[in-house]
């Protein structure tokens, strides 16, 4: 049975009260229009009020350089400053890196560390401190990695008055494109990196259907723009991309470099009208 109410300037605020308990109405304020074209698609009109609404959210807070900020409500906590239970050593056991230092610090010769959530399309935050005083110096200072899928490097670095190739840069895709420009702090200070990642498609035979793109932050400063990767890294050589699946964990690269890390999140991307 439909119920229909005719709601009028003389309903008293009782009424619909009333009125709402009973579920009526509920649908909340018809919004948009309908007499306007269609969009490209053929689903939904110029300022359509069906199409779903995004979720709503609590965004987090930002960093200081004495405290992690939190992240928004809808991320996955990777490391929130207390232990590595999201984490394992590559071949499933604990991972071996050192909590302290307002973070968890690479613990040279324990192996990268690799997620035990996997995750496709992305949006990344972690934060980073190279080593204070630097040592070393071009790939040898400072030297870490967050790479998606296990295998698509976004090259960490201590690139403070450190030379090296631009490829090989803080916020370069490894041995693929530099970053835009050099935002890099001094060691010691921690620094934020931001990622959307895009993850690359592939055809039951194999055959790559659409690359893997990244947009950059570093420092809040854009460092690469819907960049396409050429594949996964390599080093001294050409990348060739290979079938996986449509998900993969994140890897922090253990480079020899005591870096430190904290507050690392990721929220997956989701198209809220193609769940
Ligand atoms: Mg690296």
């Amino acid at each position: 049975m439909t119920r229909r109410l005719t709601i009028t300037t003389t309903l008293s605020l009782a009424a619909m009260v009333a009125a709402a308990s009973l579920g009526i109405g509920q649908e909340g304020p018809k919004v948009g229009y309908k007499d306007t074209p269609m969009l490209p698609g053929g689903k939904w009109h110029v300022h359509d009020g069906d199409r779903p609404q995004p979720p709503i959210i609590t965004p987090g807070t930002a960093s200081t350089q004495d405290e992690p900020g939190r992240a928004p409500s809808d991320a996955v906590a990777l490391f929130d400053g207390r232990d590595l239970s999201h984490w394992h050593d590559g071949k499933g056991g604990p991972a071996k890196w050192k909590i302290g230092e307002g973070g968890m610090v690479v613990a040279p010769g324990t192996g990268s560390i690799v997620s035990k959530d996997e995750f496709g399309d992305c949006q990344l935050h972690l934060e980073w401190a190279s080593p204070t005083p630097p040592k070393g110096k071009d790939q040898g200072r400072g030297n870490s990695g967050l790479m998606f899928f296990g295998r698509y490097e976004m090259q960490i670095l201590d690139n403070y008055d450190n030379i090296t190739y631009p490829d090989g840069q803080a916020g370069a895709v490894y041995g693929q494109v530099p970053p835009l420009v050099n935002a890099s702090r001094k060691p010691g200070e921690w620094q934020t990196y931001d990622v959307m990642f895009t993850a690359p498609r592939f055809k039951a035979d194999g055959a790559l259907e659409s690359p893997a793109y990244v947009t950059t932050l570093i420092n809040g400063v854009l460092v690469q723009n819907h960049t396409q990767l050429l594949g996964p890294m390599a080093f001294r050589a050409l990348p060739q991309y290979t079938k996986h699946g449509p998900k993969g964990p994140i890897l922090l690269q253990d480079h020899s470099n005591p870096t430190r890390f904290r507050n690392i999140w990721v929220r997956e991307i989701k198209n809220i009208e193609q769940p």
